[in-house]
């Protein structure tokens, strides 16, 4: 779910849709009638990962957010902060969220996510240590490769294409459509 903004972040004025001229055309968009300020409504980077735990004998970890009703396990994402690297951003994340560390990262891909209008940056970690999960996560299980099932969504098809480069031919799980 994303909010449109109502009120011009610069000015406070009402937004309104309005149609301007853009590089590629007329583009009707939320813009500001006093100051001219554009709702772009760019995608979001998020980051995420595929956290292989080097001292469980390369499991994978997987993790269920509190705030979700199902038993979905996934993987660890966070949103990308002003002032850092994609890289130290997942790191950060991997962290704060479970209390890896991480040693190692490679990029496994950026994946289409716009159902929640945002760009998933995916990244196989590395990692070691004792885990702790943050409030934000209810429960975590460390996977053999063999037992991993990918999702049809942007951050399973990232677990898909690490398991492939594994050698390991994903299975995918169905989860009941979103209404
Ligand atoms: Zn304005």
């Amino acid at each position: 779910m994303t909010h449109a903004p109502r009120f011009c972040l610069s000015c406070g004025t009402a937004l309104q849709a309005l149609t301007v001229d853009e590089d590629g055309g007329p583009k009707s968009r939320l813009r500001c009638p006093a100051c001219g300020w554009t709702h772009w409504n760019n995608p979001t980077p998020v980051l995420a990962a595929v956290v292989e735990c080097q001292d469980q004998e390369g499991k994978v970890l997987l993790a269920r957010n509190a705030a979700w009703s199902g038993r979905m396990f996934a993987l660890i994402t966070g949103f990308m902060e002003a002032g850092e690297t994609p890289e130290e951003g997942i790191t950060r994340e991997v962290a704060e969220e479970t209390s890896l560390q991480v040693h190692e990262l490679k990029l496994i891909g950026v994946y289409d996510f716009q159902r929640m209008n945002q760009i998933i940056i995916a990244y196989h970690a590395l990692a070691s240590g004792e885990v702790r999960l943050s409030p934000e996560l209810a429960e975590h299980k460390m996977f053999a490769l063999a037992d991993l099932r990918c999702w049809r969504a942007g951050t399973g098809y990232a677990l898909a294409d690490w398991l492939r480069g594994r050698g390991h031919d994903p299975q995918f799980i169905e989860l009941p459509a979103r209404t």
